[in-house]
Parts: C-alpha cells; structure tokens; sequence
C-alpha cells in the first residue's frame, strides 16, 4: 500500500498531456492554452479618455475655475484629426480618442457648460483620466502565456487581440464503466436488493466540470465476460474510470480482469480514507482508474487522484484542487491509520477560513458528502484534531458555487 502523496506522484508522472488542436474561440473556452499569445494592436490603440468630460491641457487650470473655448465633441469611434491649442477644450466622451495638444481630462462633473464654452471648476493633473496608447500591452507583446486556462477573461481578451482561433490542448475522452449486480439505472425502481447506479452520473458531472468529455458506458455486471467486453469497448477512451469491483470480496473482479488484459498497473492500493481500494493502470494511449464502488469513495478519489490526471491531459500547470490552512471549528477523530479526507464545511470570514468536519456515516454516506464543500485534510500520523488548532483543508468546486 502506497501513500496517497506516491499515488499522486506516480499519476502525475505517468500521464502525457494531450495534443494541442486549433478551435474556434468559443469552443476553446474551459481549455487551456496551447500556445503564447500576442496582441497584434497596441492596447489602447490610442490616447483613450477614461471619463465623459473635457479634454484639455493641465496648464490652462492654473486657476479655477478656468474658462475654455470649446472647439469640438469626440464620440467613441471617431477619431480628432486637430491638435488642441492653449485655451482650448475638447467636450469628449469615455472610450474616445484624446486629441494630440491636450494631456488630461476633466470629467463632466466638475465643469459647467456655456453655449461655446465650458467652465472647469477644479484643476486636474496631467496624464488624468487618460490611458496612455499600449499603456497596458504594445503590439507584438504576449498577454497570455501556454497553460493559462482559458477563463472568461482570457476569452475576452484573446477576443480584444482578434484570436478568432486559438491553439489549446485536446480535452480528454473519459469512459464511465460502474459495475455491480445490485446496480439499476435511475429510472427503474429498485428491487429488494438493489440501488441505483449513482456513481456513473456524478462521476460524469465530475468529467464534465473538470474540463473532460465523459460518456457513460453502461453498467458492468460482476462477471468476466460482462467486464471483459465492455472494458474493451473503454479503451477507445484517453480515460476510463470504473467503479466498484475493486476491493476483496469474491465478486471484485476488476483487478482480476485488468490483469487478464495485461494492463500495466502502478499501484492498486492508497492508504487514504476514504477509498482504500484503487488501481491505477494503462493500456496502450489509455489511462485506467479502478475506483472503489462506495459512493464517497469514488467521488474523494476522482478528486484526489483523477482530476489532476485530466488537468494534466488538459495541459492545466497546477493538478491539485487547492489547498488552504482553516481553523478548526470542534475535535475531529480520525483512527483509521490513513490519510483521512473528510467531508467538511468550510467558509471564510473575518480574514480566514474556518471548517466545520459533517457528522458522516461513513464512505456510502452521499447525503453527508452531497452537504459538504470541501475535506478536512487529517495526516496518518494524527489520530486527533483540536478544536480550534489550524489544519489543512482542500476546496472542492462546491465551495467555488455555494
Ligand atoms: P464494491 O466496491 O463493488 O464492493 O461496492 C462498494 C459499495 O458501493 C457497495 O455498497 C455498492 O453497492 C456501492 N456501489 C457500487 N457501485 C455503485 C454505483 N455505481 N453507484 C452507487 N453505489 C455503488
Ligand atoms: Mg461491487
């Protein structure tokens, strides 16, 4: 048994990132960056006033007020082909270009209008309320590098530099395997000894919301045949995650099976709670992720160890959800002898984080998890947390949305 801190190293290391591929830049949003990007205009392209007001020269407001003639009104689009003379402003609205001859703008506020003229009540200093041309980026410069992640701001600005198309990495393929024979999809009403297959579709919301392309492969019963056959039909997949099967009762056949494909596997258990059981393996251009069946499990283990598999194939530079210190709200017990990640509440006030461990019942618990937004982080080597000691939490998207 591995450290869960190995099993994250060995996945790191062990998973390529994925070809670059040109996309429309909408399409390119929720990706990452293949390549530096320049801006083919300065930014601003011109001497832009920040404010609508008069543009002017600083020295005219020796004393104010102060009056000037008023020769023109620049609206955003046009451009002023005149130079602006001593005792002159320009009535300009924000966004527009500056004449040459002024070097500041004084906004609406502080003057008072006359028929062809315009009194400035208060002085302003130069440079005021003007974006010098390329003051935040000259043309030829980068203004985002390979492996930034493409935000809605990022597609603003490539928008703002004319990146109509845009290199980012490929978005991995991920097919869901769950198995089990108690398994029944979520529109069929369970028998006696039945639950429903709820892993497959949070495990695809989880593909889904890490950048990735999931597809549901269906359910998987505890049989070699069933397992063999729809096993292969997920190497087609730049990822393939399946759930359950994985541990040692008589019917966990999954390790079994990758063994009879000749996968080759890193490690197949991690001293971590919860999700003891997981195996790690490849076959070909394949990634495989034998998750444990309970559903907390799965769902802590593709946080832990499958996200940042796929940020990685995304061609993300940081892999590990983040990871904040958090004062710890009461005593928390953790006698498992593993790195234990459990399911808290954390929220921020007054300068820092605090984090409230949910009374869980254990790894099948969803309804605990589905409350939680974040693991309180709890090492191998302490059986007990202090209320009000500062501990490590890890933040999940859950916190990011609350
Ligand atoms: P296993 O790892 O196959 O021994 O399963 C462990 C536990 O997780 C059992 O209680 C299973 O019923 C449950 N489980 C397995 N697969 C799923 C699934 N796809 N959705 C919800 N629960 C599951
Ligand atoms: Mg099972």
């Amino acid at each position: 048994m591995i450290s869960l801190q190995e099993a994250y190293r060995l996945v790191v290391l062990n998973t390529p990132r994925l070809q670059p591929e040109l996309l429309p830049l909408l399409q390119a949003a929720g990706r990452v960056l293949a390549e530096d990007v320049i801006t083919d205009v300065n930014m601003p392209p011109f001497p832009r006033s920040g404010m609508d007001g008069y543009a002017l020269r600083a020295a005219d407001l020796a004393h104010t007020p102060a009056r000037l003639e008023v020769v023109a009104s620049i609206a955003a689009g046009s451009f002023p082909d005149f130079i602006l003379q001593p005792g002159e402003a320009a009535k300009i609205m924000t966004g527009a270009p500056v004449p040459s001859g002024s070097d500041a703008v004084q906004m609406i506020e502080k003057t008072r209008a006359q028929n062809h003229s315009v009194e400035i009540l208060e002085a302003v200093a130069v440079g005021a309320n003007i974006s010098p041309l390329g003051s935040e980026a000259k043309q030829g410069e980068v203004v985002a590098r390979a492996e930034t992640f493409i935000s809605p701001a990022i597609i603003g600005l490539l928008a703002a530099v004319g990146k109509s198309e845009v290199q980012a990495f490929r978005a991995p393929t991920v097919g869901i395997l769950t198995t089990g024979d108690e398994l029944v999809d979520i529109t069929v009403k369970p028998g006696r000894a039945h639950i429903r297959n709820s892993n497959g579709y949070a495990l695809f919301t989880q593909v889904e919301n890490a950048g990735g392309r999931p597809q549901l492969l269906g359910i998987a019963r505890d049989q070699q045949r069933d397992l063999h056959e729809k096993i292969t039909s997920g190497l087609q997949y730049d990822l393939l995650l399946l759930t359950g099967g994985v541990s040692m009762g008589d019917l966990d056949l999954v390790e079994e099976v990758f063994a009879q494909f000749g996968f080759e596997i890193f490690f197949n258990k991690v001293a971590v709670k919860p999700g003891k059981p997981v195996i790690f393996a490849r076959s070909g251009q394949t990634l495989i992720f034998g998750l444990p069946g309970n559903p907390v499990s799965a769902a802590t283990m593709f946080e832990l160890l499958v996200r940042p598999a796929m940020r990685k194939m995304m061609g993300c530079a940081a892999y590990s959800n983040p990871i904040v210190r958090a004062q710890l709200t009461e005593r928390f017990a953790n006698r498992s002898q593993r790195e234990f990640y459990a399911p808290a509440w954390a929220s921020y006030a007054e300068g820092k984080f605090t984090v409230r461990p949910l009374k869980s019942k254990g790894s099948g618990d969803i309804v605990t998890y589905a409350a939680s937004n974040s693991y309180l982080i709890c090492l191998i080597a302490r059986e007990e947390l202090q209320a009000g000691e500062e501990v490590e939490i890890m933040l999940r998207t859950e916190y990011f949305y609350q």
